[in-house]
């Protein structure tokens, strides 16, 4: 009996691209209860930055559990969250000059969103929020809200509310500065689009096709922003924690956010983790107005601070990530020529790259092929139609050479499949 396909709703998603049972993970290596072996371009949607089970983080993990240390506690004050708080700010925060207050939100990145978007309307006053198109921000309803997709819009039973959607950098082709569209409908009384509270944004869409926004771009958002009195909100969920490069992906344009929304790879151990940093003066929350049983959970600080500790004292994990981000670049880019009907090109910063494959349908049949031959990949955008690699960022380079290797063949695979398909198709047609 399939008990995954008996007992769980049928909402399950990622256990349907990968139909096995997995059983043990090291690094970037998955393995299934068979005893195949996977390479890891997925790492948990981004979670994994650090790898599976990374045995400095699991090492700190088991002795504060064999200490006794305190695993659940509300959000009281324990000794895991003290040397956590002070990390973040004296190794990460700090020496990049920036101020924050960190609020510890329920577990998953979307109730993150959900606290960042509620800061920005207290704050402010105002109601609607700037969102762009192909973003993506969580499923609960403030989040899904600022998502843009109907798929998980259309889920929700009610209208969500509250947001206006705005064309993200290159939307209209790279010839269009979409923020000079922003700045006009704020200026305008009779645009339609109400004066926002926020304007919350991406550097880089995972979720919504791996879209790069341009650094200037990005530059020019923020003045716009502010111009109208609007606070800017980086989601970082999926591209922080050195997924681009450095640890904020918003670093590279000397952004200074109001607020940003940490989560995924933040507890660098898949571990439940998520985070609102907020500018001092943003903090007018009172006392357990968003609250959460599972805020600040301490086996999460406890391997948020070692990874901080171990991995950001210096620029070297940053310098890695752009060395294996340049290997990653220049095998997609080769890839694009295997497709004699040039459908193919690629897009993204540091490890989290995209091979848009025009359709969702070859995307997936690459993907598929993928799994085939051993590597986890997952698609991405509005149509599915970008294959997305996210690798840890620690992977060795055997294993991202592996990983690519698989990724060549399973696209060959795919488009080999496609060419029989059409070939088919005109035969039955001229007959
Ligand atoms: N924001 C971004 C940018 C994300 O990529 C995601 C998840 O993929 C979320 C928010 C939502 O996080 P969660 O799935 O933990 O609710």
């Amino acid at each position: 009996m399939d008990v995954f396909a008996t007992y769980e709703s049928d909402v399950r998603s990622y256990s349907r691209s990968f139909p096995v049972v997995f059983a043990t993970a090291h690094g970037a290596i998955l393995e299934d209860e068979t005893g195949k072996e996977y390479v890891d371009f997925l790492s948990g949607a981004g979670t994994l930055n650090y790898g599976h089970n990374n045995p400095t983080l699991k090492r700190a993990l088991l002795d504060y559990l064999e200490s006794d240390g305190i695993v659940h506690g509300l959000d009281m004050a324990t000794q895991a969250k003290r040397h956590f708080l002070e990390c973040l700010q004296e190794i990460v925060l700090k020496p990049r000059g920036l101020r924050y207050k960190v609020q510890f939100t329920g577990p998953t990145g979307a109730n993150a969103v959900e606290a960042a978007l509620k800061i920005a309307r207290n704050v402010t006053g105002r109601t609607n929020v700037i969102a762009f198109t192909n973003g993506f921000h969580g499923v609960t309803l403030g989040a899904v809200a600022a998502t843009a997709n109907a798929h998980f819009r259309d889920a929700t039973g009610i209208p969500p509310a509250g947001t206006t959607f705005l064309p993200y950098d290159g939307y209209l082709g790279p010839d269009v500065d979409t923020t000079e569209y922003l700045d006009r409908v704020l200026s305008d009384g009779s645009s339609g689009v109400d004066t926002p509270a926020a304007v919350i944004v991406e550097t880089v869409q995972g979720e919504g096709g791996v879209n790069v926004a341009r650094a200037d771009w990005l530059r020019r958002l923020q003045r716009v922003a502010r111009k109208h009195g609007a606070l800017l909100i980086v989601d970082d969920i999926q591209a922080g924690c050195g997924r681009t490069g450095p640890f904020f992906s918003f670093e590279t344009a000397g952004l200074t956010p109001d607020i940003v929304t940490l989560s995924k790879s933040l507890s660098g151990f898949g571990l439940p983790c998520s985070v609102v940093l907020m500018k001092p003066e943003l903090d007018i929350w009172k006392p357990g107005e968003h609250n959460g049983t599972f805020r600040g959970h301490n086996l999460a600080f406890v391997t948020a601070t070692t990874a901080i500790e171990s991995y950001w004292r210096s620029d070297e994990l940053t310098r890695d990530v752009d060395r294996k981000a340049d290997i990653v670049r220049s095998r997609l880019e080769a890839m694009t020529e295997l497709d004699a009907d040039q459908r193919l090109s690629t897009r993204g910063r540091g490890l989290m790259q995209g091979l848009d494959c025009g359709t969702g349908a070859l995307a997936g049949k690459v993907a598929e092929r993928c799994f085939e031959h051993g590597l986890v990949i997952e698609t991405s955008g509005a149509d599915s139609q970008v294959v997305k690699c996210l690798s840890p960022l620690t992977i060795g380079d055997d294993e991202l050479e592996r990983g690519l290797e698989m990724l060549q063949l399973g696209l060959l695979g795919a488009l080999d499949a496609n060419a029989a398909e059409r070939r088919r198709n005109a035969v039955r047609v001229a007959g």
